[in-house]
């Protein structure tokens, strides 16, 4: 009974963590020739932002470029952080994309720079190749503990002792038996009796390839990738923080030197061909919450080769430079603006807007009908895409409270009446301003700068 609790408990964690604001973005929903479909991977219009990403996607695929930096701009609720996750979901595993909002880095813990080179060095990943002997051979005797093998290639004989048992056991090698011994990890893959002759060398998985000995002989090397961060490898050479640091996130800063070392390092495996860099993404969400000294060590940042791609997004429009009082574009100066490839996204419409809603109905298991479906993207285009996605849970609770199956227009209308959106909790505010403590009523043609 305990066991089924437990069960069904681990069940609903990782169901309330599936279903994040963007859970429902599986890609930027592009075909092979980089032309957006209409609805693919949870991503609905939005068709040129979606394909200019996806050129930035193919370029950083390619390794093409590094230190480039995109700005996607545009109203609130238009999708830009879903077509940030969307790049991160498209690339391969083994690139790194790092997140942070622009309000992250200001913390007492490490001072702003720091806080954008670790998340800079998040972005970037280093593949680390390490070669590793394989023995083959035919197998002359097998004794408990002992295996005694004759290389095919170069006629030595081996007694391998109880590190082979383990995996002896599960293969059940015999003699005569042509086997293939990985030297580092002891993994045995046995190959058949015929393998020596038939060269089937594929039977050993991708890993594997060949090298041209000096003698000419041809002999299986294994080659075994990892794929680190940098910022990984700076925070286990750190000497004041452990690798744990890694799990907890407490990496505090770390000191210069450390970093120098390490790229040195990384630099001098690049040139023995042991390692490569793969220049990832940063994005950094709201970035007009970045000060004048954080977009100059940003613009400096992105001249270094080991630069990851920069993508930014932000809804501000001509707005005050953050630690300035000079206004610009998006709250960035014009020098970093000018780096950057501009990507905008357009508000949606009714239609677009009914597709997402579906796509989310979907995502959080929610059987609506279609009136209230109409509803719910009335008003979404009235109000905000993001208020009508978060009216469906509440609907659902709502329907599920009045013992329903199906959310129903009298579900939308309840939550609707409960949980204001910006217009209705504005106007609210004007009608009884004068009831709130310190409150002032904004002065006509004053500009709002939040930031
Ligand atoms: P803000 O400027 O307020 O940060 P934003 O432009 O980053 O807004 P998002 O957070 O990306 O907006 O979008 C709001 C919600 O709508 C999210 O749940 C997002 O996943 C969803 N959404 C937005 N655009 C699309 C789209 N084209 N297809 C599918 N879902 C979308």
């Amino acid at each position: 009974m305990a066991e089924l609790k437990l069960s069904s408990e681990t069940r609903d964690l990782t169901r309330v963590e599936r279903i994040g604001a963007h859970s429902h973005i599986r890609g930027l929903g592009l075909d092979s020739a980089l032309e957006p479909r209409a609805v693919s991977e949870g991503m609905v219009g939005q068709t040129s932002a979606r394909k200019a990403a996806g050129v930035i996607l193919q370029m950083i695929k390619d390794g093409k470029i590094a230190g480039r930096a995109v700005l996607i701009a545009g109203q609130p609720g238009t999708g830009k952080t879903a077509i940030a996750m969307g790049m991160a979901k498209s690339l391969g595993l083994e690139t790194p994309f790092a997140m942070i909002s622009g309000s992250e880095i200001f913390s007492l813990e490490m001072s702003k720079t720091e806080a954008l080179m670790q998340a800079l060095r998040k972005a970037i990943g280093v593949r680390i190749k390490e070669e590793t002997e394989i023995i083959e051979g035919e197998v002359v005797e097998v004794q408990t503990g002992k295996l005694t093998l004759k290389t095919t290639e170069m006629e030595t004989v081996y007694d391998l002792g109880a590190k082979m048992i383990e995996a002896l056991g599960k293969e059940k090698v015999q003699s005569g038996d042509v086997i293939a011994i990985d030297k580092a990890s002891g993994k045995i893959t046995k190959l058949g009796r015929s393998f020596a002759r038939s060269r089937d060398y594929d039977a050993m998985g991708p890993q594997v390839k060949f090298v041209q000995c000096p003698d000419g002989e041809l002999q299986k090397r294994k080659e075994v990738v990892h794929c680190v961060t940098l910022h990984e490898i700076d925070v286990i050479n750190s000497r004041t923080q452990g690798f744990l640091a890694l799990f907890t996130g407490d990496t505090g800063e770390i000191r210069a030197e450390v970093r120098e070392q390490i790229d040195t390092k990384v630099a001098e495996w690049r040139e023995e061909g042991k390692a490569e860099i793969v220049p990832g993404v940063l994005f950094i969400d709201e970035v007009h919450m970045l000060d004048i000294e954080c977009f100059s060590f940003l613009n400096r940042a992105l001249e270094n080769e080991m630069s990851p791609i920069l993508v930014v997004a932000t809804n501000r429009g001509i707005t005050t430079i953050r630690g300035t009082n000079y206004k610009s574009p998006h709250g960035i100066p014009i020098d970093l603006l000018d780096r950057l490839l501009i990507i905008t996204t357009q508000p949606y419409s009714k239609d677009e807007i009914r597709k997402i809603l579906d796509i989310r109905c979907q995502e959080e298991e929610v059987d609506m009908s279609e009136e209230a479906k109409a509803l719910l993207t009335h008003i979404g285009g009235e109000t905000s895409l993001r208020y009508a996605i978060h009216l469906i849970t509440a609907a659902a609770l709502a329907c599920l409270k009045r013992k329903g199956k199906l959310v129903e227009s009298e579900d939308i209308t309840r939550v609707y009446n409960l949980f204001l959106d910006v217009k209705r909790s504005a106007q609210y505010l004007m009608e009884y301003q004068n009831e709130y403590m310190f409150s002032e009523a904004p002065v006509a043609g004053e500009e709002d700068d939040a930031s």
